[in-house]
């Protein structure tokens, strides 16, 4: 393939290494959200409904961040680390030197398709790589506006966007990578580690599952059900990785958590919630009708207590609860990545980590209490990707500390958007 003949050539060239062509690289990425913020606002409007405030956040600040940090880290990055050496090899000096792998192919998704996208690119370059970028072809108007503004804006013999569906990412699996980072699903996930094998190249998947919320009775019920709003609803309408995917809580609380969140629903997207502006609608209509059989198998449809409107034609879904829906139905055997959130009800809380536990490790596990011996537990017992108490999603900001807890006394999606950048962008 010419693509991958011409990085080659160009990482060869070892220009790639230096610490001005990445800065360079850096600043363009910075220029061209800047100068472009309201053409990105559109694409991701075109692909997702994504709210303007959504589409900043998450998307634009998410990629400034990551550009800003590279900028501000990148020497440090590039500094050989002292390594200790050891009596036999006295008097010698020892050093870790980072180096770059070479050709870096970045198979992105569509929930995030802006940010996902360059953090990885971002990555490969401040290794000092070359990089291929596949962005989905389910967010086509994302795809199209990365290629066209990565072509003007950075330097083309050595970052490159091709565009495609599954034939296109297939062929680009054939070639030999250095590595290969790869977002979406699971059963991609294998198709891509199989073919990175047959180079022995090696790859970051970083894929979904089912992430669980633990509500407690000691947990503050108001701010507790507008923290699950804005972890399910208020990100993607459910289609992000890190969402919430279902609670578990007890079932003498179950009836007062739904109450709360219907009332607190009703504040966020209004009586009405398929007319808000402030709601993703569904990627595309493959997705839409997956959602809808969720919630028309006959062992859950009889259990919404909230929401189940949809709208074919918009693609939109309001934001549904399900109350007891039993572990055999589909909706609780397959990620739900969409605006449905089921309830397990349990006797006692803490069975709720064996209910976890029997499952695949999830991405992400959340809890909500007051409790300091029951958040112990939670530490304790449950293994995750990442834990948060209190809140969700939240801890993604502040990797590589995988715990996160906040005391339950403000609420985020309260501040006015401008505070929420900033703290964004401070982190
Ligand atoms: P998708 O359908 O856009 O697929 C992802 C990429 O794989 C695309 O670029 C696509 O072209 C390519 N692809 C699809 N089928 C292929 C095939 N047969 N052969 C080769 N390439 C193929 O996205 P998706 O899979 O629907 O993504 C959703 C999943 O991504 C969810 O499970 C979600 O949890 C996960 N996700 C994970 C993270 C994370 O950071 N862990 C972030 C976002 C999304």
């Amino acid at each position: 393939m010419a693509a991958v003949a011409e990085l080659r050539a160009t990482f060869a060239s070892g220009k790639t290494k230096s610490y001005d062509w990445r800065v360079s690289q850096f600043k363009a990425i910075l220029k061209l959200t800047n100068e472009h913020e309201k053409d990105i606002i559109e694409a991701l409007r075109s692909d997702l409904n994504k709210p303007e405030h959504e589409a900043i956040l998450y998307e634009i600040c998410g990629v400034k961040k990551s550009a800003k940090l590279s900028l501000k880290e990148l020497r440090r990055w590039m500094t050989p680390e002292k390594a200790k050496t050891s009596l036999i090899t006295f008097p010698s000096s020892a050093e870790l030197v980072s180096e770059p792998l070479g050709v870096i192919l970045v198979i992105s998704t569509w929930n995030y398709p802006f940010v996902l996208s360059f953090e990885a690119v971002i990555g490969a370059i401040a290794a000092g790589n070359t990089v291929v970028l596949k962005p989905s072809e389910i967010a086509p108007a994302t795809s199209s506006l990365l290629s066209k503004l990565i072509g003007e804006y950075m330097d083309s013999s050595a970052v490159k966007v091709v565009e495609g569906a599954v034939p296109e990412t297939t062929a680009l699996l054939e070639q030999k990578w250095d590595k290969i980072i790869y977002t979406g699903s699971e059963k991609v996930g294998r198709i891509v580690a199989a073919a990175a094998a047959k180079h022995l190249t090696p790859v970051i998947l970083e894929l979904g599952g089912k992430c669980p919320v633990i509500v407690d009775t000691k947990a503050n019920l108001e701010v507790t059900a507008r923290r699950l709003i804005l972890g399910k609803w208020g990100s993607n309408s459910g289609q992000t990785c890190v969402s919430p995917d279902y609670i578990l809580t007890t079932k003498e609380f179950a009836p007062k958590l739904v109450d709360a969140l219907v009332r607190e629903l009703k504040k966020f997207y209004g009586k009405e919630p398929l007319e808000s502006p402030d709601l993703s609608r569904i990627i595309n209509s493959s997705h839409f009708n997956r959602l809808t059989k969720l919630m028309d198998d006959e062992k859950v449809s009889g259990k919404i207590v909230h929401g189940g409107q949809r709208d074919k034609t918009t693609l939109k879904i309001a934001p549904t609860i399900l109350l007891d829906v039993p572990e055999d139905s589909l909706i609780m055997n397959e990620e739900i990545f969409g605006p449905l959130f089921p309830i397990i009800t349990v006797d006692k809380i803490e069975d709720s980590f064996n209910v976890i536990n029997a499952r695949e490790k999830p991405l992400a596990a959340y809890l909500f209490t007051n409790d300091e011996m029951l958040k112990g537990e939670f530490v304790e017992s449950v293994s995750a990707g990442g834990l948060s108490i209190n809140e969700t999603t939240l801890h993604v900001s502040v990797l590589p500390r995988v715990a996160i807890h906040t005391k339950a006394f403000f609420t985020l999606e309260q501040m006015p958007i401008i505070l929420r950048v900033v703290i964004l962008l401070y982190f």
